[in-house]
C-alpha cells in the first residue's frame, strides 16, 4: 500500500499520470543524486572516496528538474543524502513543485535519526528505503558502519511507532546473501514495513567478489523463487514487481532478450544536474538538454531499475498497491 501521504483515492490520479507520461515517453522515475558523499566505506562502491570539496558543486534546489519531468517517483540517493544539511529544504521544495509523485529517500541508515525521518517525512518524504544486504554483523561490516544493524532496526521500530507508514529494506542480492533474503522479508512484515530486491553488479567499482553470474545462479534461482512465493502468499511486502523477480533467472543465465532501454522510464540527475541514463554510466548534458536515450546494447546489470522500468503495468501491480495493511509499490522502478 502507498504511505500514507496518499489515499486510495489517488491511485487513479496515479494511473491516469502514468498514462500521460507514457504517452509523451517522460521518465516515470527520476532520481536526483543529491550528493556523491558518503560516510559509510562499502567495498562495493567508491562513491565514499569523493572528496568534501564536492560538496561546492551541488545543485542548492531540484525543483525546476522535478516541475519539468514531473514523473510518478522521484528517489532522492547519492552517495548518502543525509550528509546534506539541507536535506528538508530539498524535499520541500521539490514536493510543492510537483505534488501528484511519489518521493522515495535511500539512505544506509547510520545518520538517520526518529527526529530526522520526521522532519523529513513532514517535509515529504513519502517512503525510506534504508539499504539492509544481511541481519547480523554482516552488514555492518560490509558498510564499514559499526552498530549499523542493530541502529537501523531501532529507528525503524521508532519510525513505525511515530506513524511513519512508507518504509522499506533495500536489498541487494549478493553471492553471499542469499541465506538473509527470506529472514529480510520475514523481518519486514514483521516489522509493517516492505522490501525491496536489486541484484548485485560489479559495476560501481569492479569488484567481483559478490557477483553470481559465475557462481551459485541456480540457489540464487531458487532463492527468488522462495520470494516470488512469499509475494504470492503475502502481497504487499515485497515490493519488486513480479516481472522483475521472475525474469531474474533469465538474466543470470543469459537468456534476457533486447537491449537495456535505461535513460527513458529512469533516469539519474547527478550533483551538479547532469544526466546519466543510469546509475553507473558517465555523465551527459544538463538535465534541461534532455532529450531521451536510444537503447543500448549493454548487459552490465540487472538493477531492479532497469528490469523494473520494462515492466508491464499487469493487474498484478494494481494488487501490489492495494494489498492492504502492507507497504507496496507505484508500478514504477525501485532503487539499488
Ligand atoms: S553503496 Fe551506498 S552506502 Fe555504500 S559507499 Fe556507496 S553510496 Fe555509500
Ligand atoms: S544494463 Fe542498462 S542499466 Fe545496467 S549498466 Fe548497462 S546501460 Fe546501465
Amino acid at each position: 500500500m502507498i504511505s500514507s501521504h496518499f489515499k486510495p483515492y489517488h491511485i487513479p490520479l496515479f494511473l491516469a499520470k502514468y498514462a500521460w507520461l507514457k504517452a509523451r515517453g517522460m521518465p516515470m522515475l527520476v532520481h536526483f543524486e543529491v550528493t556523491m558523499r558518503c560516510n559509510a566505506r562499502c567495498g562495493f562502491c567508491d562513491y565514499w572516496k569523493t572528496p568534501a570539496s564536492e560538496k561546492e558543486n551541488e545543485l542548492k534546489s531540484f525543483a525546476d528538474a522535478a516541475r519539468k519531468f514531473s514523473p510518478m517517483m522521484i528517489t532522492f540517493t547519492g552517495g548518502e543524502p543525509l550528509l546534506r544539511r539541507d536535506l528538508e529544504d530539498l524535499v520541500r521544495a521539490v514536493r510543492e513543485a510537483s505534488r501528484l509523485t511519489y518521493i522515495t529517500l535511500i539512505t544506509h541508515g547510520g545518520m538517520l535519526t526518529l527526529e530526522r525521518a520526521q522532519s523529513l517525512w513532514d517535509a515529504g518524504i513519502d517512503q525510506f528505503n534504508i539499504s539492509l544486504d544481511y541481519l547480523d554483523g554482516r552488514h555492518d561490516t560490509a558498510r564499514g558502519i559499526p552498530g549499523l544493524t542493530d541502529k537501523i532496526m531501532r529507528t525503524v521500530k521508532e519510525m513505525r511507532a511515530a506513524g511513519i507508514d512508507g518504509v522499506r529494506f533495500n536489498t541487494v542480492i549478493k553471492n553471499d546473501n542469499l541465506d538473509q533474503l527470506q529472514p529480510i522479508v520475514e523481518k519486514a512484515a514483521e516489522m509493517g514495513i516492505g522490501a525491496n530486491f536489486s541484484l548485485y553488479t560489479d559495476f560501481k567499482n569492479g569488484n567481483t567478489d559478490y557477483l553470481i553470474q559465475d557462481g551459485p545462479v541456480d540457489a540464487t534461482v531458487r532463492a527468488v523463487e522462495g520470494l516470488m512465493a512469499f509475494k504470492r502468499r503475502f502481497r504487499g511486502v515485497i515490493s519488486n514487481s513480479d516481472h522483475y523477480l521472475s525474469t531474474i533467472p533469465q538474466y543470470l543465465r543469459g537468456e534476457l532478450p533486447g537491449p537495456c532501454k535505461s535513460g527513458n522510464k529512469t533516469i539519474h540527475i547527478a550533483p551538479d544536474g547532469r544526466v546519466k541514463r543510469c546509475p553507473d554510466f558517465p555523465l551527459d548534458g544538463p538535465w534541461q538538454d534532455y532529450k531521451g536515450y536510444a537503447p543500448i546494447d549493454c548487459d552490465r546489470c540487472y538493477y531492479a531499475c532497469r528490469g523494473e522500468a520494462q515492466a508491464p503495468l499487469r493487474p498484478s501491480r494494481a494488487l501490489d498497491m492495494l494489498a492492504l495493511g502492507r507497504r507496496a509499490p507505484l508500478p514504477v522502478a525501485s532503487s539499488v
